[in-house]
């Protein structure tokens, strides 16, 4: 591939993310994809901006929560990167941070939230906790059995048609 500096195998949202900075950093990029843009997972997912710690890893061992945790630097990244991407890319990739909320209906998965946000707050994200009620006042559909959940401020929804195309 003469006069090309990198070659990244597959445009989905890592690929042409990838491929946009390494352009934007002066490198001579380019990319091959075996069906179409946006084909795969990329194209097809739920557009969540997720940033919160998965629940999972705090159910399953101090080990398991500790390396899910070194996930943290590299969120509160992420976050400042979505936040000036509209922006960079236009409003047409629907970029919505109005916050996130992870549920709980029981006194355990309280105790797990609880556990996730103060680990999370060590990390540098802003996460906090709320009772049922000011859950369900940010989120009216929720059922009167939540009684508690974590909330993160900065997370939201990107269109997952628009996205990797943009
Ligand atoms: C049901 C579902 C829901 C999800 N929900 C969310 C969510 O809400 N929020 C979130 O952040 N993430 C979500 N994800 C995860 C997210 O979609 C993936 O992590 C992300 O899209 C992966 O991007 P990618 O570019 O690595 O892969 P892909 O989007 O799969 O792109 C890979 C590309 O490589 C091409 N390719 C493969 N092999 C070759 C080859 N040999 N040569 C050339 N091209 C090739 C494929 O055709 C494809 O276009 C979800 C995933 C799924 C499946």
């Amino acid at each position: 591939m003469d006069g090309v500096d990198v070659l990244v195998i597959g445009a989905g949202l890592v690929g042409c993310a990838a491929a946009c900075r390494l352009v934007q950093a002066g490198a001579r990029v380019e990319i091959l994809e075996a069906a179409r843009p946006n084909a795969g997972a990329s194209g097809a997912n739920a557009g969540s901006l997720h940033f919160q710690l998965e629940r999972r890893f705090l159910e399953n061992g101090e080990a398991l929560a500790d390396q899910a945790a070194s996930i943290l630097g590299l969120n509160l990244l992420a976050i400042e990167e979505w936040r000036g991407l509209a922006d960079e890319l236009g409003p047409g990739i629907r970029v919505h941070m109005r916050g996130g909320l992870m549920v709980a209906e029981t006194a355990d998965e309280v105790a797990i939230l609880e556990r996730k946000v103060a680990r999370e707050v060590q990390g540098g994200l802003a996460s906090r906790m709320i009772d049922g009620d000011a859950a369900r006042a940010l989120a009216p559909g929720l059922s009167e059995t939540v009684v508690a959940a974590s909330h993160l401020e900065a997370e939201g929804h990107a269109d997952p048609k628009a996205l990797t195309l943009a």
